[in-house]
């Protein structure tokens, strides 16, 4: 392990390697224990390391007597001049977390006031003091297990509150859903549909206020349900509900709504006429395209067609306004032979 350079980010992660080394192995942990493992995450005792790797192949988790003697070996010699740099490591990390720790709240803050003690003790520490520092060391490896075993409950808790709320969240959005989409369509109902219109009205889409509204309605639906059914009719309009999905899918802010029997509005917060129309005629064509099969047969039915009135939002309109000039654009449609797109 490379030498660790001095930031405060990495004190705190040097000291989570060291409580992750002390939890893979079985000695106890005290404070030699600490010593041991703190030279080896830090990487600046290469002998300690090397001695540490060949006992490794050994006896993967280390118990007392290993570190004891890892200890005795390769730290308890170390000259005066190394002595102080561990020394003053150990205080930096300890006054780094114990800050942090300070501010993790109730439960954290005996653990920073531990830290900071030993911090203190750490910079002012003689030689003579070697037993003090021992037991205090103690006590603050007691501590860092109380707050490792806290920490991770909360992490737990913490993830199985953020999935219940997850849940919550997906069941409350499904139910809201489902209170403005029409079952057979899977588009916006009529419902959903004049909550948008007024949203637009008050220019609180997300696209620039102003826009457009589409009426759709497709073209002798009567006759198609008298001729292959009222099941095969009820396909067609889901199919149709469908392709206009599909085809605003491009179009930012656009939804598509099923306005009531075999009659579709699309809404375009933000567009003028023109890409209404363009928008309009897209869909018209993909209308047309739209192949239903007989159930048990490949025999594709009769194509369908739609009829559309395109109007864009004039100063002073409100909804009834605005779906008033796309209806009598439609009716002319109507009126002109079907199967076409006009415009308010
Ligand atoms: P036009 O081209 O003038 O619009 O002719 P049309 O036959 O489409 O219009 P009309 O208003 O005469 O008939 C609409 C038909 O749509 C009648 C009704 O049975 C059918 N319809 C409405 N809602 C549903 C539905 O949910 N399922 C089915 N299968 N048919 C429906
Ligand atoms: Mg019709
Ligand atoms: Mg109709």
């Amino acid at each position: 392990m490379t030498r660790y350079k001095e930031s405060k980010q990495q004190s705190a992660e040097l000291l989570r390697l060291v409580l992750a080394c002390v939890g893979q192995h079985d000695a106890a942990c005290n404070p030699i224990a600490f010593a041991v493992w703190y030279e080896h995450v830090a990487g600046t005792n290469p002998r300690l390391n090397v001695e540490l790797a060949k006992y490794l192949q050994d006896e993967p988790r280390l118990g007392d007597a290993a570190i004891l003697r890892l200890h005795r070996d390769c730290i308890a010699g170390i000259d005066e001049a190394t002595a102080e740099r561990v020394r003053s490591d150990v205080s930096r990390v300890m006054g780094d977390l114990s800050q942090s720790a300070a501010q993790t709240g109730d439960s954290a803050s005996e653990f920073g006031q531990r830290l900071s003690q030993l911090n203190r003790s750490l910079e002012s520490a003689e030689a003579a003091d070697a037993p003090g520092l021992a037991a205090q060391m103690a006590q603050t490896l007691a501590s860092t297990a109380q707050m490792k075993s806290a920490v991770d409950a909360l992490h737990q808790q913490v993830q199985t509150s953020q999935r219940e709320i997850d849940a919550l969240r997906r069941e409350l959005e499904r139910t809201r859903d489902e209170a403005v989409q029409c079952p057979l369509t899977k588009i916006l109902n009529r419902k959903g549909f004049d909550q948008r219109l007024q949203a637009m009205l008050e220019g609180q889409s997300p696209a620039r206020a102003g826009g457009s509204l589409i009426m759709i309605d497709i073209d002798h639906f009567k006759q198609i349900n008298d001729r292959h059914g009222h099941l095969i009719g009820d396909r067609i309009l889901a199919a149709l509900g469908e392709a206009l999905r599909l085809g605003i899918g491009a179009a930012a802010a656009a939804s598509a709504a099923r306005y009531g029997g075999e009659e579709f509005a699309i809404l375009l917060p933000g567009a003028e006429i023109a890409q209404a129309q363009a928008v309009a005629e897209a869909l018209r064509l993909k209308a047309k395209m739209l192949k239903v099969r007989q159930r048990g047969s490949d025999a594709v039915l009769s194509a369908i067609s739609v009829s559309a009135g395109v109007a864009a939002l004039q100063p002073g309109d409100d909804a009834s306004a605005l779906i008033a000039h796309a209806d009598a654009a439609l009716y002319r449609s109507k009126q002109t032979g079907r199967d076409r797109v006009t415009l308010a």
